[in-house]
């Protein structure tokens, strides 16, 4: 039986579920990058999600290493490709959260269009805005979709159910909503991305595709940062182009550059600290599939 070592935060249920299991594993959810250097060797299998960095000069120190285990969606801090070519298996948890980051994409676009953040900012500086803040209704409006896999689906039957129209762009599937993105771009009143970024799709919503959307449309980022060239998000938003953006990622998090704090403070920008992920449900899922992991490798 294989040795597990846990390098970042993982709920307390499936620690548990682990240890029924009789897996011998080292708890150290807050290792750092010079200590997890040293023990590596000693196991068969890691648990991190995205804290934790999986380097090549790591991976080569992990001689007995048969799984790294990422809780969570993004590769991102995995040399993916390098632990694969040395005989060790990455596995993440792809379907744990999309419900969570579904639910959160269309609790932005109802933030969005009800300014909710800055009229509950007003309240509490106590005055009584109640002209200012008329919104409109996402009843009737199109919704499109860039990315249309797993979480983009959910939204797309959530945002039908509530009676929005979804067209959706996605390459790589086939489905009734697909429609071409130019398409897409001209017709949607709310744009919700949630696709992977990859060398393809970075930048891939910049200048020239937030001209071709609407005035006084909205995006929703959840995705990835990178995807959305935030200097372009800006000058669009600056200049009322775009009525309103929510995001949830951005290409540098924390984001402390100049440029993407003066984006993130515009009036007409929504910002949460990547919280897609962040529910008790999704959380309990993501502990679910990594015990389902590792009774897969290390048992
Ligand atoms: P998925 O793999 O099921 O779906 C992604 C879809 O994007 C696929 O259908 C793929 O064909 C499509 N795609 C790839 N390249 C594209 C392109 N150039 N243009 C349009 N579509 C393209 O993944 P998912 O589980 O739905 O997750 C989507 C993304 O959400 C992930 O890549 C991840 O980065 C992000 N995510 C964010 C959070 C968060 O906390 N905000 C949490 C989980 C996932």
């Amino acid at each position: 039986m294989g040795k597990l070592l846990i390098c970042d935060p993982v709920s307390k249920v499936a620690l548990d579920a682990i240890r029924e299991l009789g897996v011998a594993m080292d708890v150290r959810d807050s290792i750092t990058a010079e200590e997890l250097a040293e023990v590596i060797g000693e196991y068969e299998g890691m648990v991190v999600r995205s804290r934790t960095k999986v380097r090549r000069p790591l991976i080569d120190k992990a001689a007995k290493m048969k799984v790294i285990i990422r809780g969570g969606v993004g590769l991102d801090n995995i040399d993916v490709d390098y632990a694969r070519d040395k005989g060790i298996d990455v596995r993440n948890t792809p379907a744990a959260s999309s419900n969570a980051v579904a639910e959160l994409a269309l609790g932005m676009m109802f933030a969005l269009t009800r300014h909710l953040s800055a009229a509950d900012a007003s309240m509490k500086a106590g005055r009584w805005d109640k002209k200012k803040f008329k919104g409109t209704e996402i009843a009737g409006k199109t919704l499109g979709v860039i990315g249309y896999g797993r979480i983009g689906r959910l939204l797309g039957a959530k945002a039908k159910a509530l009676g929005m129209t979804v067209i959706a762009y996605d390459p790589y599937i086939q489905h009734e909503d697909i429609v071409p993105l130019d398409e897409l771009l001209a017709r949607a009143d709310y744009i919700s991305l949630h696709m992977p970024h990859t060398p393809e799709t970075h930048h891939l919503m910049g200048a020239a595709q937030f001209a071709q959307m609407k005035q006084g449309s909205f995006l929703v980022d959840a995705a990835r940062g990178g995807i959305v060239d935030e200097a372009a998000l800006y000058e669009s938003l600056a200049q009322g182009h775009l009525a309103g953006a929510a995001l949830d990622v951005y290409s540098q998090e924390p984001p402390t550059d100049e440029p993407l704090r003066q984006l993130i403070a515009l009036p007409n920008v929504l910002a949460t600290p990547h919280i897609g992920a962040g529910t008790r449900e999704a959380q309990d899922r993501i502990g679910d599939e990594i015990v389902k992991l590792v009774k897969e490798y290390l048992v």
